[in-house]
């Protein structure tokens, strides 16, 4: 799936492309009023995500959400019908949605020194160069998803 978030949703991006939704931040698109959003998410066939009732009433698909807090939030997209189940391979990049690659033992050299030498595997994502692996942060990402899966109420559907 393709979503479009808009401002103020900053911290949501990172968890939908977890799961493997192609997700853009409106901020990061430099996409702020009301028109450039809904033509973004039109132009691209994203889901608008928004806060903004009136601006998910005139978005074609649009998930309103009602709380601030990001794992409420998760909790309703979960009952949207989002699906919040991390992807077994990461293919979005956390930070700029860029596509990631593989980053090969052979290339460690050129690691940034943020990245723990024993991390195995690590990304790379072809546009922002930022460097990603499954350590602690990650985990984190997916506890709060599992349980906002195992509590959301709503059964996933089995596909
Ligand atoms: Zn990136």
């Amino acid at each position: 799936m393709r979503y479009l978030l808009d401002a103020m949703l900053g911290t949501l991006p990172t968890y939908l492309r977890l799961c493997g939704h192609d997700t853009v931040y409106a901020l990061d698109r430099d996409v702020e009023a009301d028109e450039a959003v809904l033509g973004l998410a039109a132009e691209e066939e994203r889901t608008l995500v928004t806060r903004d009732g009136r601006l998910a009433a005139r978005a074609d698909d649009a998930v309103l959400l009602r709380e601030r807090d990001t794992e409420p939030q998760l909790r309703e997209l979960a009952a949207a019908g989002v699906e919040l189940t991390p992807a077994p391979e990461p293919v979005h990049c956390g930070r700029c949605n860029g596509r990631l690659v593989r980053d090969d033992a052979a290339d460690s050299d050129t690691r940034p020194a943020y990245v723990p030498d024993d991390a195995d595997p690590v990304w790379r994502c072809l546009d922002c160069d930022q460097r990603f692996w499954k350590g602690s942060h990650w985990e984190r990402m997916v506890a709060t998803l599992a349980d906002v899966r195992d509590t959301s109420g709503e059964t996933a559907t089995d596909g």
